[in-house]
C-alpha cells in the first residue's frame, strides 16, 4: 500500500533512483492540481542536473548485469509486472483521473492499452531471436544479433501518464536496457507507482528510474553522454528540439509530436455511425488526445445533414468530475490549458467561423473552480483560420465543407501534421484509395481513432514525428537495440594463407 498512501497524502512527489524513492534535493518543485476541483493536491519535485546524473550513473552501473540476464528471465519479470498491473489497474486509473481529469472508464482504457505493450514485451525471447546463415562461404557462417544500447530515457506528455511511458519502457527494459523516465510534471503520481510495481515484480534496482522535472531535467538527459537513446512524446516544437539536440549529442532519437487529425465523412457514410464516431473522438478525454479528431471534413451534401446532429450532441455532453460514473467528459488538465483552449474559440469567432456549440463558461455544479470547457463545434471553418492550422488540444471540433473526395484528400495531405486520419464511407474503392493515397501515419477506415495495437507500432508522419523508428512493436525492439553481425570460421576449415582480395563467397 506504500504507493497508495503517498498518492493520497500531500507529500511531495520525488524521484525513484537506484531502486528506491528519493526526495527532491534541488529546492525546486511545482504544484499538481486536481483539475476537477482546481485544488492543489500535492507538489512534485523538479530535478536539478546533478539528480539526473545520479539516476543515469545508477542505471549505468546496473545495466550490464541485466543485459547479461537471459531474455527468458527478463520476460518472466515482465510477466510478474503484468500480473501486478492487472491487480492495480483501477488504482492506476484513479491516479490518472485525479491528476489528468479524464473520466475513470477512459483512464481504465488507457491502462489497458499500456498493459497490451507489457504483454507484447513478455515475448522478448522470440523478438530478439537473430538471423543465421549457414555456409555463407565454404566453412564460414554469418549471423546477426540485436544487443541493448545501455541507458535509454523517455520524456512523456501529460495526456497519457501511464500508456505513453508504457509505449517505451517495457520494450526497452525487456531488450536489456536500463530506462529513465522523465514524466510530465502535471500528472506525475503514476510514474512512481509503476516504478514500485516493477520493483515488486523483481526488476533489479537501477533498471527503471524516474526523475521528475521540467526543461532542466530534460536538458540534463540530452547532455549526458551515458544516455544512448531518447524517446520523446509531446508537442511538436519540443519534439523538434529534442530530435535536433539529441542528434547533436550523438544519440538515437524518436520524437513524436503534435497532431491535427481529420475525419473525412463521405456522402454515403452511415450518418448515425459517423455522428457517434465524431462525438466520441472529438470530445473523449476533452480532446486531449494526440489521436483525437479535431477536424471533420464534410464531403458534399452530408454537411447539412450532419452539422445539426453534431451541434445537438455537443451541447448535451455530460461534463463533470471524471470519477462520477455517468461523466462523458471531464475537465481540461490545468487552468492554463482551459484559458488557451477558450482563446482559440474566441479566435475562431473573430475569424468568421460559425460557432454551432459554445463550451465556454460551462458551470459544473459543486466544481465551480474546476477547469471545465464544454463541447464546442465550429462550422464553415476554412484552411486559413488559426483554429484549422494549429493544434488546440481541447474539446473543439472544426467542420470544413468540401465538394468532393479529391478536395478532401488534398486538404488532409496539405496539413502540416500527419498523425492520424479517418475516412467514413460505405464504398470500398473510396476507402482503398484513401488509405493508399493519404499522407498520414495511421489511418482508420470507419474507425475514428486508429491507435495501432501493441505489435503494430505507433507513429505519425510530417510534423507529427521526427526520427524513423515508430514507438513499440517490432519497430520499438529495433529502436532499443543495435544489430551486430558475426562471421565465424574455424581453423580446420581454412588451410589457405593470407588473402589480399575482397572476400567473396567461395
Ligand atoms: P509538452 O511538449 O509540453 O511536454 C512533453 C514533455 O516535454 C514533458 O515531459 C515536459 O516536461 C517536457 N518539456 C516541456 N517543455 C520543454 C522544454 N522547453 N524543453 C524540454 N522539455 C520540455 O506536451 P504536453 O502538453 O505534455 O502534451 C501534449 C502534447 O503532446 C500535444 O501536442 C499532443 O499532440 C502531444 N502528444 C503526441 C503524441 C503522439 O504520439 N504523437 C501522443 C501524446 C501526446
Amino acid at each position: 500500500m506504500g504507493a497508495n498512501e503517498s498518492f493520497t497524502s500531500s507529500a511531495d512527489i520525488g524521484h525513484f533512483i537506484g531502486g528506491r524513492r528519493v526526495a527532491g534535493a534541488s529546492g525546486r518543485s511545482q504544484p499538481v492540481t486536481n483539475p476537477a476541483t482546481g485544488a492543489v493536491a500535492r507538489r512534485v519535485a523538479l530535478a536539478a542536473p546533478a539528480e539526473v546524473d545520479a539516476a543515469v550513473a545508477a542505471a549505468k552501473a546496473a545495466q550490464p548485469a541485466w543485459a547479461d540476464t537471459p531474455p527468458l528471465r527478463r520476460a518472466r519479470v515482465m510477466q510478474a509486472f503484468l500480473n501486478l498491473l492487472n491487480r492495480e489497474r483501477d488504482t492506476l486509473a484513479a491516479m490518472i483521473t485525479a491528476e489528468h481529469g479524464k473520466v475513470f472508464s477512459d483512464a481504465q482504457g488507457e491502462v489497458t492499452r499500456g498493459i497490451d505493450i507489457v504483454e507484447f514485451a513478455c515475448g522478448i525471447p522470440q523478438l530478439l531471436k537473430g538471423d543465421y546463415t549457414d555456409q555463407v562461404s565454404t566453412g564460414i557462417d554469418n549471423w546477426t544479433m540485436r544487443q541493448p544500447l545501455g541507458v535509454v530515457a523517455g520524456i512523456t506528455p501529460f495526456n497519457f501518464p501511464v500508456m505513453v511511458p508504457m509505449w517505451m519502457y517495457p520494450v526497452a527494459i525487456a531488450c536489456g536496457n536500463a530506462f529513465i523516465l522523465k514524466p510530465s510534471e502535471r500528472d506525475p503520481s503514476p510514474s512512481i507507482f509503476m516504478a514500485e510495481l516493477l520493483e515488486e515484480a523483481g526488476l533489479p534496482k537501477g533498471i527503471f528510474s524516474v526523475v521528475q522535472g521540467d526543461k532542466v531535467a530534460v536538458d540534463a538527459l540530452l547532455a549526458n553522454p551515458d544516455v544512448k537513446a531518447l524517446s520523446f512524446v509531446g508537442s511538436t516544437p519540443i519534439a523538434r528540439y529534442i530530435y535536433e539536440t539529441g542528434a547533436r549529442h550523438g544519440k538515437r532519437v524518436q520524437a513524436l509530436g503534435g497532431a491535427k487529425n481529420h475525419m473525412v465523412v463521405m456522402p454515403d457514410a452511415n450518418l448515425e455511425q459517423a455522428v457517434d464516431a465524431l462525438i466520441g473522438a472529438a470530445y473523449g478525454s476533452a480532446g486531449e488526445r494526440c489521436m483525437a479528431i479535431s477536424v471533420a471534413v464534410l464531403v458534399g451534401d452530408i454537411a447539412d445533414r450532419i452539422v445539426p446532429l453534431l451541434a445537438e450532441r455537443a451541447t448535451k455532453l455530460i461534463v463533470k468530475n471524471g470519477m462520477e460514473s455517468d461523466a462523458e467528459m471531464g475537465p481540461l488538465v490545468t487552468l492554463d490549458a482551459k484559458t488557451r483552449v477558450e482563446s482559440y474559440i474566441a479566435s475562431g469567432v473573430a475569424d468568421g467561423a460559425t460557432l454551432a456549440a459554445d463550451g465556454r463558461g460551462l458551470a459544473v455544479a459543486g466544481h465551480e473552480k474546476g477547469f471545465f470547457t464544454g463541447g464546442t463545434l465550429f462550422d464553415h471553418v476554412t484552411p486559413e483560420m488559426k483554429i484549422y492550422k494549429e493544434e488546440i488540444f481541447g474539446p473543439v471540433l472544426s467542420c470544413v465543407r468540401v465538394p468532393d473526395f479529391e478536395s478532401a484528400l488534398k486538404l488532409v495531405n496539405a496539413h502540416e501534421f500527419g498523425n492520424g486520419v479517418a475516412c467514413f464511407t460505405s464504398d470500398g474503392n473510396v476507402a482503398r484509395e484513401f488509405a493508399r493515397r493519404v499522407e498520414i501515419g495511421m489511418v482508420g477506415i470507419n474507425v475514428p481513432i486508429p491507435v495501432p495495437m501493441a505489435w503494430h507500432g505507433f507513429g505519425g508522419w510530417k510534423s507529427s514525428m521526427f526520427g524513423d523508428t515508430h514507438a513499440y512493436g517490432e519497430e520499438g525492439v529495433r529502436f532499443y537495440t543495435r544489430q551486430k553481425s558475426v562471421m565465424q570460421r574455424w581453423p580446420s576449415s581454412t588451410p589457405k594463407g593470407a588473402e589480399f582480395t575482397m572476400p567473396t563467397s567461395k
